[in-house]
């Protein structure tokens, strides 16, 4: 059985994180650019791997608000998609995992347009 409850301490946990993550860069892209034209050519360099870090911190902070509401209603390990188990070896190994397996493959085909 997968313990939901100390699941959803780590989570709350990862999510604290996560959010204190995006505020620091967020703080940081709010800063003015440096007058330095070299110095601004490197920021503007940064800024776009910050905007790419935050992205992906949106989209992680987005999935674990979604297994934490799966928690809460008691809908945990269960597909999204299909509404049946996702298994317990997968839920180990993913703990985030929304989809069964055979549901993840049909919906990473058509993430990626095939
Ligand atoms: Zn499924």
């Amino acid at each position: 059985m997968i313990d939901t409850e100390q699941l959803r301490k780590d989570l709350l946990q990862q999510l604290d994180a996560l959010r204190a993550r995006l505020e620091r860069l967020r703080a940081s892209k709010a800063q003015p650019l440096d007058k330095d034209a070299e110095e601004q050519a490197l920021e503007l360099e940064n800024a776009e791997v910050e905007d790419d870090i935050e992205a992906v911190t949106e989209a992680e902070i987005d999935q674990i608000e979604r297994v934490l509401a799966r928690i809460d209603g008691g809908e945990y390990g269960i597909c999204v998609d299909c509404g049946g188990p996702i298994g317990e070896q997968r839920l180990q190994a993913n703990p985030l995992a929304l989809r069964c397996i055979e549901c993840e493959e049909i919906w990473e085909r058509r993430q990626a347009g095939l």
